[in-house]
């Protein structure tokens, strides 16, 4: 399998350098060139087998002859036969007659990231191996990507990793998840500045990674990684077989920043999912339900909201759809976007029609996120996090046909959002898994820096295995 850059100019590059590689050299994002179709009768043979395996037939396509299958199905088991706290990986709980919320936070840092980053460590570490290489992994977070960066990252012998997060920025649970887990690979970074200072300062270091002496290279982490996109394929079809699939048609409804999650479902379908409606739910950071209801593209302001891990000016992952929507026209991409970085911007009518045959879409502010979890407690005595919330909200407003089922992705544990949970008004009170219990007793280890490029990037040199 080759990959190609949405932007058109880059070099196609095989799986094992996609992996490494973050933004291609032209600025675009990588995408197949081609995507594996199954027919419904092979979909309807997988009837039945574990998350792990069926996780193998998805994936194999894209890996392709990168890694060979025996070692690429012990990867998977290690992934989601060991990582989860169930059984079931990605259990279906049911609201209402067809309507289901899959929960993606039984992995150990209790959001869907853990999907996609508990199988990226195993990859680079596994690719690493083969080439007799290292990297270093810098990543900024404002909350749920880092911990499960360090969570996928903790065990790899051939990669340091350095998340900044901003100083008493993030929630305390967010924070202690990230600085108790030990490793001598593993780096936390408070910088003293906000989100945006982070990720301006992993940016420039992407752009010139000379203060790490020329030996290594910075790997990415964020969901601009293609491996990330392609293990969160694997879940739509996991609940589509679980519910009658792909004999029925099914609806997702996705909390979405980035785009990638959403985008993930996007890929099932084309590749031959029986999916009749995808439904892209925002917080009130709403690009995209904006571009969907009136075809316009537009940066506004950031807002912090109640689900701050949907609080994004621009859905990164949107660039790979733009370029379904341009008929793979990478030079057609790079102007629009290099355009939206400007101001305001629309696309061709009828590629804006067509997009509204992919994707429905709303936008629900923090009353309605924490409406939304009093009326689903006060339905079911079930604890919806405060992003998940939103995604119901979405489903239950845009849903087309009551006997399809509607699925929405749980994308975080309660417990990790207790403030929203709270302000609900709900008499309950999330409370952390077992395994987690002793997180507020765990020893933290991370070093308070300035907000300054050369104290961190020193840091970084300083403290990586050179090898
Ligand atoms: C990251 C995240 C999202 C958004 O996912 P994207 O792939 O960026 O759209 C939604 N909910 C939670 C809890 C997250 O951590």
């Amino acid at each position: 399998m080759r990959y190609i850059s949405t932007r058109g100019e880059a070099p196609a590059l095989g799986f094992e350098d996609v992996l490494l590689t973050g933004l291609a050299t032209d600025g675009g994002l990588y995408v197949p060139e081609s995507l594996p179709h199954f027919s419904l009768e092979e979909i309807r043979s997988w009837r039945g087998l574990s998350y792990s395996e069926l996780a193998f037939k998805v994936m194999h396509p894209f890996v392709d002859d990168a890694i060979p299958a025996e070692d690429f199905r012990r990867m998977l088991d290690e992934t989601y036969g060991v990582a989860f706290a169930h059984k079931a990986v990605a259990p279906l709980v049911q609201l209402d007659t067809n309507e289901w919320v899959m929960e993606l936070f039984r992995g150990p840092t209790l959001a869907f990231k853990d999907f996609a980053l508990q199988l990226l460590g195993r990859l680079l570490d596994y690719v690493l191996e083969k080439r007799k290489q290292h990297v270093v992994i810098m990543g900024a977070t404002s909350g749920d990507t880092g911990s499960a960066a360090i969570e996928g990252c903790r065990r790899c012998e051939h990669v340091d990793i350095f998340i900044l997060h901003p100083h008493e920025r993030v929630s305390e649970v967010q924070r202690r998840q990230m600085t108790t887990v030990k490793g001598d690979n593993i780096h936390n970074i408070a910088v003293r500045g906000n989100f945006d200072d982070c990720q301006r300062m992993v940016k420039a270091s992407f752009g010139d990674q000379s203060f790490l002496g020329g030996k290594t290279q910075l790997a990415a982490v964020n969901s601009i990684n293609w491996a990330r996109i392609m293990a969160q394929i694997v879940y739509y079809f996991h609940a589509s077989l679980a519910l009658g699939g792909p004999d029925r048609s099914m609806a997702f409804s996705v909390p979405t920043g980035n785009f990638g999650d959403i985008f993930a479902g996007y890929l099932a379908k084309k590749m031959g999912l029986p999916i009749s409606q995808l439904v892209i739910a925002t917080n009130r950071n709403d690009i995209l339900h904006r571009f969907m209801s009136g075809n316009r593209y537009e940066q506004l302001n950031l807002e912090h909201t109640l689900s701050p891990s949907m609080d994004i000016m621009v859905s990164s992952n949107f660039e790979r759809l733009l370029f379904d929507l341009h008929g793979r026209d990478g030079l057609a991409v790079k102007e629009l976007l290099e355009n939206a970085a400007k101001g305001p911007v629309s696309i061709e009518d009828y590629r804006w029609r067509h997009a509204r045959k992919l994707f429905d879409s709303d936008a629900v502010d923090d009353e309605g996120t924490t409406d939304t979890i009093r009326e689903v407690f006060d339905q079911n005595e079930y604890l919806l996090d405060p992003h998940t919330a939103i995604g119901v909200r979405a489903a239950r407003n845009c849903r087309r046909d009551p006997a399809i089922p509607m699925i929405t992705l749980g994308t975080a544990h309660p417990a990790k959002f207790p403030d929203a949970v709270l302000r609900s008004g709900v008499k309950a009170e999330p409370s952390l898994p077992v395994h987690m219990s002793d997180l507020f007793e765990r020893e933290e280890q991370y070093t308070v820096l300035d907000n300054d490029l050369p104290a961190v990037q020193g840091f970084i040199a300083k403290h990586w295995k050179n090898t």
